[in-house]
């Protein structure tokens, strides 16, 4: 079904080590991603029974090479020299409809020569979340990892308790992570890490081959698109939960959701995750740790790069400060689609500062707020106004930015305006607890409310009975606090 190459495998040992899918008891699929399939290629989908075979890795798809990659990185600050995937299994690239080379990786399959104590698998809970939200952030247009395929193992993995197992299948960019430059830069041996940084240069940024220092521009490039990244995760409230090293991409796409979450009530300081007991990559910070991230990879790059000495390190820290005014930028764009202005607006940032304090004060629901002013931006109607003032416990001082916003949002409203408004502020959001209700079920053998919920947030924009009621905030007791990585 899908053609594999294996590009990545050429690189020396240990970025790479050839492995073996360990078979699971009895695979059924629970979801698999047509459309995306086709757009890697497929030409036909074979039936349920064998891709529940291929996407367990109990039989190998043709031509696939399994095989775990070596990185490294720092956790919570603190550097691993050797963590690699201990779960999962790159089994080869598809060139995609538009010529892209992409990697297919099994995730769950059994142990890799990096597991350490680990088994080697996946619980079920932690695949369905994964597959929820990277394919809502696909369709919100945020460069993510996708999710091809999901399979019931038939077998019970031990956590806090014994739950049912399950294998993902993630397309991915690459899989190349900070902590994989951590990785070749540990093994001290420089061709290594030329043949790494070679080969992303000519995958995803192949115009920094020519610059006078590829390498410097490689750096450049790839703070680029962090920031664009994180502006994007920040304009729809996205908090990743473990920004670790080994959990950013070379290739700017969110990758490894563990205990992300979705910001509901507006707060700046709102971290989700049981192991962020800091708060260290709560979702104010996380410009700041993309950046700290960012200089982990360049410390890497040094040695390949042209300068030295001193105007070397000046140069790599200015190609890191470069994060600030990308990341400035594409937040204003993203901050004047939000709110329904001209992208040129010189309102747009004072606006949303007080919009922003208006939600926390007045204990607002992020995405009802956005989803109520674009209802509002569309008719100018008493209701619409009343019904986004109802959502804050301070009415009198949200009226008062509304009339500011009028005056500068009334007078450049066009339609173009409006869709551009919509497709900035989606209906939906995978909810924490909407995520946890459809888990809980499928834990009870019912897949059902996973599939609707999957339905509504990959069409974001999409108004129907269904999307209201999954939209709708939780009420007190429903709100989940707490979410584990699940690993
Ligand atoms: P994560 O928190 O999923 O980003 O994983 C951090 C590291 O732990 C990676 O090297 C994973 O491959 C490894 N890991 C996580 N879960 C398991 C598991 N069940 N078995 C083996 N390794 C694992
Ligand atoms: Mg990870």
């Amino acid at each position: 079904m899908l053609s594999f190459e294996h590009l990545y495998s050429t690189l020396p040992e240990p970025l790479w080590v050839a492995t073996q899918v360990t078979p699971v008891a009895d695979p059924e699929l629970i979801a698999f991603n047509a459309p995306l399939a086709e757009e890697l290629g497929a030409k036909e989908i074979p039936d349920s029974a064998t891709l529940a075979q291929w996407f367990s890795g109990n039989q190998p798809m043709p031509d696939a090479k399994p095989g775990a990659m070596g990185y490294a990185g720092h956790q919570f600050g603190n550097f691993v020299p050797q963590l690699g995937d201990g779960r999962a299994l790159l089994l080869g690239e598809v060139i995609d409809q538009d010529g892209v080379r992409r990697d297919v990786q099994l995730k769950g399959s059994g142990r890799t020569p990096f597991s350490r104590g680990g088994d080697g698998r996946s619980p079920l809970g932690p695949v369905l979340r994964e597959y929820l939200v990277s394919e809502f952030m696909a369709a919100m247009g945020i460069p993510t990892t996708r999710a091809l395929a999901a399979v019931a193992s038939g077998e019970r993995v031990v956590r806090q308790m014994a739950e049912p197992g399950a294998v993902f299948t993630r397309v991915a960019s690459s899989h190349i992570r900070v902590g994989t430059f951590q990785f070749a830069a540990a093994q001290r041996d420089e061709a290594l890490l030329k043949a790494l940084a070679d080969h992303v240069i000519e995958r995803h940024y192949p115009e920094a081959a020519s610059a006078e220092d590829p390498y410097m521009a490689l750096l450049e490039a790839v703070v680029a698109r962090q920031a664009v990244l994180i502006a994007r995760w920040m304009s729809i409230g996205f908090i990743h939960g473990v920004m670790n090293t080994d959990n950013c991409s070379i290739a700017g796409e969110t990758i490894d959701y563990g205990p992300c979450a979705f910001m509901e009530q507006f707060d700046p300081q709102k971290a989700y995750s049981s192991v962020d007991q800091g708060k260290r990559y709560a979702f104010a910070n996380q410009p700041a740790i993309a950046q700290w991230n960012l200089a982990r990879f360049a410390e890497t790059l040094l040695p390949l790069m042209r300068e030295e000495g001193d105007a070397l390190v000046e140069q790599a820290t200015d190609a890191i400060r470069r994060f600030d005014p990308f990341f400035a930028a594409e937040r204003r764009r993203l901050h004047a689609n939000k709110l329904g202005l001209a992208e040129e607006s010189d309102q747009a940032m004072p606006l949303m500062e007080g919009l922003e304090s208006q939600m926390q004060q007045g204990r607002m629901d992020m995405t009802a707020t956005f989803d109520a002013l674009t209802h509002y931006a569309a008719s100018l109607s008493d209701e619409h106004r009343e019904a986004l003032l109802s959502l804050t416990t301070q009415p009198d001082a949200l009226a008062a930015w509304l009339d500011n916003w009028r005056a500068e949002q009334v007078a450049s409203q066009d339609s173009q305006r409006l869709a551009a408004m919509r497709h900035a502020n989606p209906i939906i959001i995978p909810r924490n607890h909407r995520v946890q209700e459809v888990i809980d079920a499928a834990y009870d053998g019912d897949f059902a409310p996973f599939h609707t919920l999957l339905d509504v947030v990959t069409q974001p924009f999409e108004d129907s009975t269904e999307a209201r009621r999954l939209a709708a905030p939780a009420t007190e007791s429903e709100q989940v606090l707490r979410t584990f990585c699940g690993t």
